[in-house]
């Protein structure tokens, strides 16, 4: 399958509601440039250095989303483009996004990173650590990089139950937080792996790479 074939499946596949970030990390410029043809706008890249190449090189109406884990001394290369950052995972991170988008005179729209897998090597805060964010109004003190919503990793795992519950665990978390005042938008949920299950518990934002670009070669 071609990457416009499977572009046009999953415009077919997704409800209207549930936005698609295209994860090209590691692809060719050749390869966005087909889906950007095809009509994706938003692209997910998980290196900031990589990321700000693409953005120079590619037409300026293209949304770049940063889906990694983020290194604070580069922040700043980011800042005076990226419309999304979803990996915010720690208040240090946080604050340099808040700082940076002050030096650049831009609100960055942000997602708090919540800790779902149970492995270690994923990132994020605990949902205890979010509901502590919001009732100590921490919020409030990052105007510049907004929290526009939450995301998560399930595990990486075939047991489709255990994937299910997690996401579930991360809407249960993003319903609490609207009702304590938080007006968040977005939840990020679901991979080429998971999607159905993300968007069945309540995602409307899934970040899909292989099944698209095809599989990484690293
Ligand atoms: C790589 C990556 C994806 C996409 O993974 P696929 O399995 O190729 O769809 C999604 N989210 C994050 C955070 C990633 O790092």
């Amino acid at each position: 399958m071609s990457i416009s074939e499977n572009l046009k499946f999953f415009k077919n596949e997704l409800p209207e509601k549930v936005s698609l970030v295209a994860v090209s990390k590691t692809k060719p410029l050749e390869n966005l440039q087909e889906a950007y043809t095809f009509g994706q706008r938003i692209f997910g890249e998980n290196k900031i250095q990589e990321m700000t190449e693409k953005w120079q090189l590619l037409p300026k109406d293209i949304e770049w989303h940063m889906i990694g884990h983020v290194q604070t001394n580069k922040v700043k290369y980011m800042a005076p483009y990226v419309s999304l950052i979803h990996g915010v995972d720690r208040l240090k991170v946080w604050s340099e996004i808040h700082k940076q988008g002050l030096k650049n005179d831009r609100i960055i729209p942000c997602l708090l990173q919540v800790h779902i897998a149970d492995e270690e090597t994923k990132f994020g805060f605990s949902a205890d650590e979010i509901k502590e964010i919001i009732t100590h109004n921490t919020l409030l003190e990052f105007p510049n990089a907004k929290v526009v919503g939450l995301m998560g990793m399930a595990s990486n795992s075939n047991d489709q139950d255990k994937v299910r519950a997690e996401f579930k665990g991360l809407r249960k978390l993003f319903d609490s937080a609207n009702e304590m005042g938080c007006n968040f938008e977005l939840l990020s949920m679901g991979m080429s792996g998971d999607y159905t299950i993300g968007i069945e518990e309540g995602s409307n934002m899934v970040r899909v790479g292989s099944k698209i670009f095809g599989n990484r070669n690293y």
